[in-house]
C-alpha cells in the first residue's frame, strides 16, 4: 500500500502525520507500506519511520548519479538518505514535465542501480479509454518503459495502473475495469519475462482509492495493492486503506 503525497505537507506536517499514523498500523504486517512525500519532507519521514515497517520513497529521480543538473535528485542520493522506494513515471510527470516511456525506463534503471525499488506508473487518459485504446496504450507503455529491463531488474519493480481520468477526480475505475487492465499488464509481463515473473509481479491500482472503495478493489485477485494520492494525506484515512 503506497502513498503518493504529491506536493503536499511540510516537515512539521509530516512529523504530525507519522505521530498519528504509526500506532494505527503498528500491527499491519500483511503488506508493505510505502510513503512517498515531497523531497524536503524525506528527512522528517525517515526519522519518524525509523524502527517501524514503514518504507519511505521519493516521487521521482533523475537518471544521472550526480552532476550539473540543477534542481534534480539522484537515485544514490535517495538511497543514501534511507529511501527504499521511488515512484517513476507518474501521470502528472508525464502530463506536466515531459515524462516519456523512454525517460521512465532510464529512471527505473537508475533507481534499480542505486538499490531502490521503483513503482512504475502506467495508465490511459479519458480520451484514450473512450476511443477504445486502453489496451494498446498499456502495451505501448509496457513495451517502451518496462519490457527492456533485465529479468533481474523486472523482479524488483512494482507497476501501478493508474487511469489518468480517475486520479484526483473522485472517479474510480470499477474493480472489473481495473482487473482487466491489470490482466493485460500481467499478460505482457508473462510474454516478456515468463509466467513465474508475471505471477509474482505486484500491480497496484491507483485512482481515487478511498477507505470505502478499497475493499472491493482488493477483492480482485489481479489487484495486489493500491497507490493512493488524496486519501493518503490523512493518517486515519490511509491507515484504514492499509488495514482494509
Ligand atoms: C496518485 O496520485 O497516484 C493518485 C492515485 O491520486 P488519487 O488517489 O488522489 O486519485
Amino acid at each position: 500500500m503506497a502513498a503518493n503525497w504529491k506536493m503536499y505537507k511540510n516537515p512539521k506536517e509530516t512529523a504530525a502525520f507519522f505521530e498519528k499514523f504509526k500506532p494505527l498500523v503498528e500491527k499491519s504486517n500483511h503488506c508493505d507500506i510505502a510513503i512517498c512525500p515531497p523531497f524536503l519532507d524525506l528527512a522528517a519521514a525517515l526519522a519518524a519511520a525509523e524502527g517501524t515497517q514503514i518504507g519511505i520513497g521519493g516521487q521521482n529521480l533523475y537518471w544521472a548519479k550526480e552532476g550539473a543538473f540543477t534542481g534534480e535528485i539522484s537515485g544514490p542520493m535517495l538511497k543514501a538518505a534511507g529511501c527504499k522506494w521511488v515512484i517513476v513515471g507518474h501521470s502528472e510527470r508525464r502530463q506536466y514535465f515531459g515524462e516519456t516511456d523512454e525517460t521512465v525506463l532510464k529512471r527505473s534503471v537508475a533507481a534499480l542501480e542505486a538499490g531502490l525499488l521503483p513503482i512504475v506508473c502506467v495508465g490511459e487518459k479519458l480520451e484514450e479509454r473512450e476511443a477504445g485504446q486502453t489496451a494498446a496504450l498499456l502495451v505501448k507503455q509496457f513495451t517502451g518503459g518496462i519490457a527492456p529491463l533485465t529479468p533481474e531488474q523486472f523482479a524488483k519493480i512494482a507497476i501501478a495502473y493508474e487511469p489518468v481520468w480517475a486520479i484526483g477526480t473522485g472517479k474510480t475505475a470499477t474493480p472489473e475495469m481495473a482487473a482487466d487492465a491489470h490482466r493485460i499488464l500481467r499478460e505482457k509481463a508473462a510474454a516478456a519475462f515468463g509466467q513465474a515473473a508475471a505471477d509474482s509481479l505486484r500491480i497496484l491500482y491507483g485512482g481515487s482509492v478511498k477507505p470505502d472503495n478499497v475493499k472491493s478493489l482488493m477483492a480482485q485477485p489481479q489487484i495486489d495493492g493500491a497507490l493512493v494520492g488524496g486519501a493518503s494525506l490523512d493518517p486515519v484515512s490511509f491507515s484504514s486503506i492499509v488495514n482494509f
